[in-house]
């Protein structure tokens, strides 16, 4: 019976009556470890059409990290909702921001408040941004074990090389679960832009965009909750650690992807070389300490990864810290792919970094380093 429900792959056990005119909203919030999801379903007997139609809430944060027990409360103030893939229409995925009980002081790890604020004052200039997503599937092997899904228990596949965009038993290892993801997220209108098998046996990447501003981090947000969700259902864990296996095994990333009005523009080949570059090199040290944890394990200048005391760059170069893509170039204008960031990121704050470097003069690094410090505190 465990086994079944551990597995359950259609969770629709109960129809609704058709006289049972209700909206399923699962309110969804980042917890007190800053990568985690919470959510939790309230019923709403009418109709959501707007935001304002789904009022703030609460939840018990000292069981979420975000606060002691005596003074636990904290808010859910929902600011952004999209179809719910799993219960279908009219019900709905409901991102939230977190607040303290005075409604104005943001909880442990709430940064969209001041991503909200940077993506405003850049807005002009419309950022657009294309993240991918890495991420490796793992399987349980015991009650607290896990090892990635279809690797030997304990032991090593074949090494690396043949399960990038790879097709075939031997190769691919989870495709259904990506597919799924995929559609998942496409039903519920995440501007989801493609899948891929990584160049790890087990790991996958999805990309989000492309998408404007705080856009492309909130639906980064709600694709990692249905990502997970879908999980569950196939028995798999899924795994965001910058490099979950030592050795020789790639380590996960979040590459962002970055354009804006003047990159777009006639010269913005010229403009990201001779501005953009330096600036992204004079704060490499103030930028990798918001693009996540735990990352030095990760950028070893192994894997297509740069090394981590070092800004490098290329056209078309996968070995740097940033790659102008050779259409870039082709072009004279276009994007470029900061490769730095880690796949446990919070992209409010790197997508923060980014406009922030390259937009308003690294005038909110300092801001975003003391909000990421603050949030890293134990709680009081
Ligand atoms: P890679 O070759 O690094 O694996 P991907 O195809 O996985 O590249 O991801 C590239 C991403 O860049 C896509 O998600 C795409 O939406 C995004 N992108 C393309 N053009 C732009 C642009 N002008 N501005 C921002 N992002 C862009
Ligand atoms: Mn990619
Ligand atoms: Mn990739
Ligand atoms: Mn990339």
């Amino acid at each position: 019976m465990t086994e079944q429900l551990e597995n359950l792959r259609n969770f629709n056990h109960y129809e609704f009556n058709s006289n049972v005119k209700v909206t399923l909203a699962e309110y969804i919030w980042i917890d007190g470890t800053g990568l985690s999801l919470r959510s939790k379903t309230k019923v709403f007997h009418h109709e959501i059409k707007q935001l304002s139609d789904l009022e703030w809430w609460t939840y018990d944060g000292s069981s979420t990290e975000q606060a002691n027990t005596k003074w636990s409360e904290i808010y859910l103030k929902p600011v952004v909702f999209v179809r719910d893939p799993f219960r279908g229409a009219p019900h709905l995925l409901v991102l939230c921001e977190t607040y303290l009980p005075d409604k104005k002081t943001p909880a442990r790890y709430n940064f969209r408040w001041l991503a909200q604020e940077i993506m405003e004052k850049a807005k002009e200039y419309n950022p657009w941004f294309g993240i991918e997503q890495e991420y490796y599937l793992l399987k349980r092997t015991g009650t607290t074990h896990t090892w990635p899904l279809g690797w030997p228990n304990g032991g090593f596949p074949h090494p690396q090389g043949r399960y990038y965009c790879s097709i075939g038993e031997r190769n691919n290892f989870g495709r259904a679960l990506a597919e799924a993801h995929q559609r998942a997220c496409l039903n519920a209108g995440l501007k989801i832009a493609g899948i891929n098998a990584e160049a790890a046996p087990s790991q996958f990447e999805f990309q989000i965009g492309i998408a404007q501003g705080i856009e492309a981090a909130d639906h980064l947000w709600l694709a990692r909750y249905i990502l997970e969700r879908i999980g569950e259902e196939f028995g798999i864990d899924i795994n965001y650690d910058p490099k979950p296996i030592k050795g020789n095994w790639s380590g996960s990333g979040a590459h962002f992807n970055y354009s804006d009005s003047k990159t777009r523009s006639e010269g913005g080949y010229e403009y990201i070389l001779k501005t953009l570059i330096p600036d992204l090199e004079k704060y490499h040290e103030q930028s990798l300490f918001l693009y996540g944890s735990n990352n030095i394990d990760r950028l070893t200048g192994a894997h297509e990864t740069s090394e981590y005391g070092k800004f490098t760059w290329g056209d078309g170069s996968r070995g740097g810290s940033v790659r102008v893509p050779i259409i870039t170039k082709e072009l004279g204008k276009g994007y470029f792919e900061d490769r730095r960031p880690a796949a446990n990121i919070d992209p409010y704050l790197v997508g923060s970094t980014i406009v922030d470097i390259t937009l308003l003069g690294g005038t909110y690094l300092d801001k975003l380093k003391q909000e990421l410090h603050k949030s890293a505190q134990p709680l009081q």
